[in-house]
């Protein structure tokens, strides 16, 4: 007999390289304002004291080189391009020096923002959900495990729409890196292995259209892509 009324939403599992198994896609934590220079095209002051975050469900995650309709409720569309943390291990409090340790490696992300809701959502103080968490706004490329990456920190982080870069930056440039994130992350939560934390986009946001190919990449890492059709 059935533990559930009906049957239970299965994780989705994002590739691995070199690997047959997926990576199960549990809790997405989204680093905000975490290059100076997307702050400042946002209006907003970054705070290099301390991290922030917002959160995506599971169900919001898509791998890369899918088709996705653009999305209900919006007419502000955008990418943002950002560096992944794909957690392998339990983590809390660890501090800098063991912060690393938790990470099974590294892909390319999307967090893809309704911004019209979000920038609507922010000025009258009300959570972002709307503008962040919805159905295929976590796009993910394969994981690449640490043990043929490394630890990438520094290396370029480029995206382009239809074949014009829109942001290119360095992660050199992150306010807060990896192992800071991770530290501080892990003062609030129990990180698990499947946690997937997207650290944040550099500047040259913007907006896409229906018929728009996103793609992406980060040396060292790998890339991305997405392609916009019609609405529903
Ligand atoms: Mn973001």
């Amino acid at each position: 007999m059935s533990k559930f009324i009906f049957p239970a939403p299965e994780l989705l599992g994002a590739p691995v390289k070199g690997s047959t198994s997926l990576f199960p896609v549990a809790r997405i934590f989204c680093v905000g304002r975490n290059y100076e220079a997307h702050a400042k095209e946002m209006g907003v002051a970054v705070d290099k004291e301390a991290p922030f975050y917002f959160t995506k469900s599971p169900f919001s995650y898509i791998a890369s080189g899918s088709d996705v309709a653009y999305p209900p409720g919006t007419s502000n569309y955008h990418y943002e391009m950002e560096l992944v943390v794909a957690i392998g291990k339990p983590a809390f409090r660890v501090s800098k020096e063991q912060a690393l340790d938790c990470v099974y490696g590294y892909a390319c992300g999307l967090d893809m923002t309704r911004r019209d809701l979000q920038l609507t959502a922010r000025e009258q103080r009300r959570p972002w959900d709307l503008g962040k968490d919805f159905e295929e706004s976590s796009v993910m490329s394969v994981i690449v495990p640490v043990k043929d990456v490394g630890h990438p920190s520094k290396g370029s982080i480029e995206l382009r729409v239809n074949g014009e870069v829109k942001q290119s930056s360095d992660l050199s440039l992150l306010i807060h890196n990896v192992a800071a994130i991770i530290t501080h992350l892990s003062q609030f939560y129990h990180l698990q292995s499947g946690d997937l934390i997207y650290t944040g986009t550099p500047e040259g946001v913007g907006p896409v259209v229906a018929g728009d190919r996103i793609e992406g990449s980060i040396e060292g890492v790998g890339t991305i892509a997405l392609q916009v059709t019609s609405p529903e």
